[in-house]
């Protein structure tokens, strides 16, 4: 039997309303805060995601999923959305306005890992861009759009962590301190952080081995070492957090994946996901517009795991909507007949459904209540000779006879 790739989930009819309703509050929230929707691509040229994520990270190592076009030219299917959305800006001159750009996206995207519970090859982020001011309010008003999705969904128990992990001046300072602390450690840290020492050195405090956890506890912070202006930035989105109610945990290990970061950094953790317990995330990435070539513009996002949101909403959000009316035609002449009046009850806007497998009364109506319908509407060859239809309450077993031309004049009416 042919199989789906590894890695790769189908989210079947009884979940589909879940995402159905995970997208309708993102769409609804986001729009309401002010950001449109856009739309890009699911695949780009390598370079925009080795240039801008960075090549000495998780994604670009070992978690791209690249390839040759037909030209020779190197493609990758987006593993995020940031650079692929900060691509599109610049093409399409939309940083141009003197006002803030604030966008949105909703979508399919692919890192090759190791696939487990909240861990997939291909998965759905909705996420948010706010370009062009770099004043703590935009990372509250990011925040609190993020915070204010979750409770949305009735989710419960979150934290926020947040951390600064200032900008690239101070961040080359503290490395070499890092380096310094980190040097001594080297025999006891995973193979992993041993690269990442010359490599990325942060990504080390990132680490979820056990041991390297241990190792760099005593670690100096960056958090000590932010320049003043990246310390009050900082303490200001913090004072606004808190007056506006969202409750945080400065969580100073808390250094993202992504070379583009700068300052604010965040993420959202639920408890009840075992390992794979970050829901969204984001921050600050005020240099990665210039490093694509684009007018130096301040920005800050994130982006959600949609599956692992999944995982944490009850089963049943909501129940596919079940027909009013199942119409049961059995017989040569009834068939058609009542095929055109279930045509009727669609084009008059009605929830109507039938079953073609069901030749008898008997299993046409076992269909009709095993599709939850509250009506049928039996005709059989009498009824069609009689030019009439019986109607049934699915409920309470009552039925009524009536004239097809009055029950077709009726749908007609409704139209
Ligand atoms: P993690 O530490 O879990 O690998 P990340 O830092 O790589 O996450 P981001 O790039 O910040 O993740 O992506 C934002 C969110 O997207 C994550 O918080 C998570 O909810 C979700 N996510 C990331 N990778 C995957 C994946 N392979 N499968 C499902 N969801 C994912
Ligand atoms: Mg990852």
């Amino acid at each position: 039997m042919l199989r789906s790739i590894k890695g790769l989930k189908d989210i079947l009819p009884q979940q589909t309303p879940q995402w159905r309703y995970m997208e309708t509050i993102a769409h609804t929230l986001a729009t309401q805060s002010g950001f449109s929707e856009i739309r890009i691509p699911i695949f780009e040229f390598t370079e925009l995601y080795a240039r801008s994520i960075g090549g000495a990270t998780d994604i670009v190592e070992k978690e791209m999923y690249t390839f040759p076009d037909r030209d020779g030219s190197s493609l990758t299917l987006r593993p995020e959305g940031t650079a692929g959305v900060v691509r599109a800006v610049l093409e399409h001159h939309l940083l141009e306005s003197p006002s803030t750009r604030k966008l949105y996206y909703l979508g399919p995207m692919f890192r090759h890992e190791r696939p487990q519970a909240g861990r997939y090859r291909q998965f759905h982020q909705f996420g948010v861009e706010a370009f062009g001011t770099e004043d703590p309010l935009m990372d509250v008003e990011v925040i609190a759009l993020l915070w204010r999705f979750f409770c949305s969904l009735g989710l419960k128990d979150l934290t926020l962590h947040i951390n600064s992990i200032g900008n690239p001046q101070d961040r080359e300072k503290y490395i070499q301190e890092l380096k310094r602390f980190l040097s001594t450690k080297l025999e006891v840290i995973c193979g992993n952080c041993q690269r990442r020492y010359s490599t990325n050195p942060l990504r080390i405090l990132d680490c979820k081995v056990p041991i390297c956890q241990q190792a760099t506890q005593e670690a100096p912070t960056l958090f000590d070492h932010l320049s003043l202006e990246s310390a009050t930035h900082f303490q200001s989105v913090l004072d606004e957090l808190t007056s506006i109610g969202i409750p945080f945990t400065l969580n100073y290990r808390l250094v993202r994946g992504l070379d583009y970061y700068s300052r604010t950094t965040f993420e959202i953790t639920s408890p009840h996901l075992g390992a794979q317990s970050t829901i969204g995330a984001g921050g600050r990435y005020d240099g990665l517009v210039e490093l694509l070539q684009g007018p130096s513009t301040p920005a800050i996002g994130f982006a959600v795991g949609l599956e692992r949101v999944a995982l944490l909403l009850p089963e049943q959000v909501s129940s596919p909507q079940p027909p009013l009316f199942f119409v049961a035609g059995f017989g040569k002449k009834a068939k058609p007949i009542a095929f055109k009046l279930l045509h009727e009850l669609r084009e008059a806007g009605i929830r109507a459904d039938t079953d073609y497998k069901s030749t008898n009364l008997k299993s046409l109506l076992r269909s009709a209540d095993k599709l939850g319908a509250s009506y049928s509407i039996i005709l059989g060859d009498d009824e069609a000779h009689s030019q009439t239809v019986i109607i049934r309450n699915m409920t309470t077993k009552t039925q009524e006879l009536m004239k097809l031309e009055e029950i077709s004049q009726k749908i007609k009416s409704l139209n």
